[in-house]
């Protein structure tokens, strides 16, 4: 089981309450929340602020959907400020899903997946490591049979505490064909996240949906 955190908010869920945890449409080839053991992908955990909805959404949608609804149309804070809209993180989260999935349609779904991590320093006016601004790389990648899939991930700081922008790129090249999709967003991380998507080639409509990125005709 994933920790008893709201899905949606990260606000504590108690675990002792079965309507806590939330039935949604099981999908053969959906990804779930992640690959966590024992949780099953069509369930999620959400608080009280989110359960009633969610359970309604989760009738006739899957968990990834119910998630990204209730995120794109959240209550209210408590001082009113409508935060609608996705972070990057919750765009890293996505993708990552993503990439899971397009692995398991491509067939690479049980290929062993590269997977790096790199910081690379940027020494400037005679400021050295380790004060110096630095970019932060992660790389998963899955190379199989003509089919190239890989997330890229790369944070930009000015220092430990700023973040000075993000970017994460979803790439699928196969022989039925291709696309890139980017999410990008100037730091800091804290403020209203406007998330920048480019995609080309042609990117799966339920990834398109989930980004409520318009739809090729
Ligand atoms: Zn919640």
């Amino acid at each position: 089981m994933r920790p008893p955190l709201c899905d949606v908010c990260d606000a504590d869920v108690d675990p002792a309450d079965s309507r806590s945890l939330v039935s949604c449409v099981r999908a053969a080839d959906d990804p779930g929340l992640g690959d966590l053991p024992g949780h099953p992908a069509h369930q999620l955990w959400l608080c009280k602020a989110h359960r009633d909805e969610g359970a309604a959404l989760g009738v006739s949608r899957t968990a990834m959907q119910v998630v990204v609804a209730l995120r794109e149309h959240p209550e209210p804070d408590a001082d009113g400020r409508d935060d609608s809209g996705m972070t990057l993180h919750d765009a890293v989260a996505l993708l990552r899903g993503a990439l899971d999935r397009l692995a398991s349609e491509h067939g690479v779904g049980d290929v062993e997946r590269e997977r790096t991590e790199a910081r690379e320093w940027t020494p400037m006016d005679h400021v050295e490591p380790p004060w110096c601004p630095y970019v932060d790389r992660r790389r998963v990648r899955v190379v199989h049979d003509g089919v190239e899939l890989e997330l890229d991930e790369e944070y930009a700081h000015w220092n430990d505490d700023e973040l000075a922008r993000a970017s994460a790129t979803l790439r699928l090249q196969s022989p039925s064909g291709g696309f890139s999709f980017s999410v990008h967003t100037p730091g800091p991380s804290d403020e209203p996240p406007e998330l920048e998507v480019i995609v080309t080639g042609h990117a799966p409509p339920w990834l398109l949906n989930a980004f409520g990125a318009p739809q090729p005709r």
